[in-house]
């Protein structure tokens, strides 16, 4: 079994990440992917953050209609900060038999280098990154050292042998969460941001109208 494993703040989750997960599950053709909101992220400041309740359900709402799409609660279980390999640890302990495909933007590629025990990430599981508006994709001599020689094309065969960095385009989505955050606070249509269903949710639970959103 193929999984891939999506993490993120998803403050809110909105239409790139629904993209990015149902691209990747369709090109490297794997059998589910699983949405992990992380409980506090350890390289992002903001000094509030949605309750992990409220960004979980938010999840569930926007993949209602993709039952390959899987909300997880995994992070939010276990004590902050959320790193990641820990979640890839755990998930492998509890899925033996499954390959699992960390999937990430290419802004979040480019900083790897300062994720906890990136070796044992990128040499251990499979990674996916794919293409995002404004993260151009790092030339030969930017790539994070850890996955210098480990790159290859995701519209090639698919290669299930470990350590490979699998460079995947999908349609572009210029969307991010500050941007929702930042709409939603001045009252503006989140219109083709977020799926309908979670833009009804933001407003029926008064998020994001604070004016303390730093990031
Ligand atoms: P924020 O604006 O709060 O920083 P974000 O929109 O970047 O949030 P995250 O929850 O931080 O969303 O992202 C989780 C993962 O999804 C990261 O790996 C990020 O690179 C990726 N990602 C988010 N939005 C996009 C997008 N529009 N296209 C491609 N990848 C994306």
């Amino acid at each position: 079994m193929n999984l891939g494993v999506l993490g993120g703040t998803f403050d809110p989750f909105h239409v790139g990440h629904v993209e990015m997960a149902l691209g990747v599950l369709r090109a490297l053709n794997l059998d589910a992917v699983h949405l992990v909101p992380c409980r506090l992220p350890p390289h992002k400041e903001r000094p509030r953050l949605t309750p992990g309740a409220d960004r979980l359900a938010m999840i569930a709402l926007a993949v209602q209609d993709h039952p390959a799409l899987i909300p997880d609660s995994t992070e939010l279980m276990r004590p902050a900060p959320s790193f990641t390999i820990d979640t890839l640890k755990d998930l492998a302990a509890r899925r033996p038999a499954a390959r699992l495909f960390f999937i990430m933007g290419m802004d979040s590629f480019r900083e790897i280098s300062l994720w906890k025990e990136h070796q044992a990430l990128v040499q251990g599981f499979h990674l996916v990154v794919v293409n995002r508006p404004g993260s151009p994709r790092p030339g030969e001599n930017e790539i994070p050292e850890v996955a210098r020689g480990r790159l290859v094309e995701a519209s090639q065969a698919l290669d299930t042998q470990e350590g490979r960095v699998h460079m995947l385009e999908i349609p572009p989505q210029d969307v991010s969460s500050t941007t929702i955050r930042r709409l939603a606070r001045e009252g503006a249509s989140l219109e083709g941001l977020v799926p309908t269903a979670v833009e009804s949710y933001i407003h029926r639970c008064n998020l994001y109208c604070r004016g303390d959103d730093s990031g």
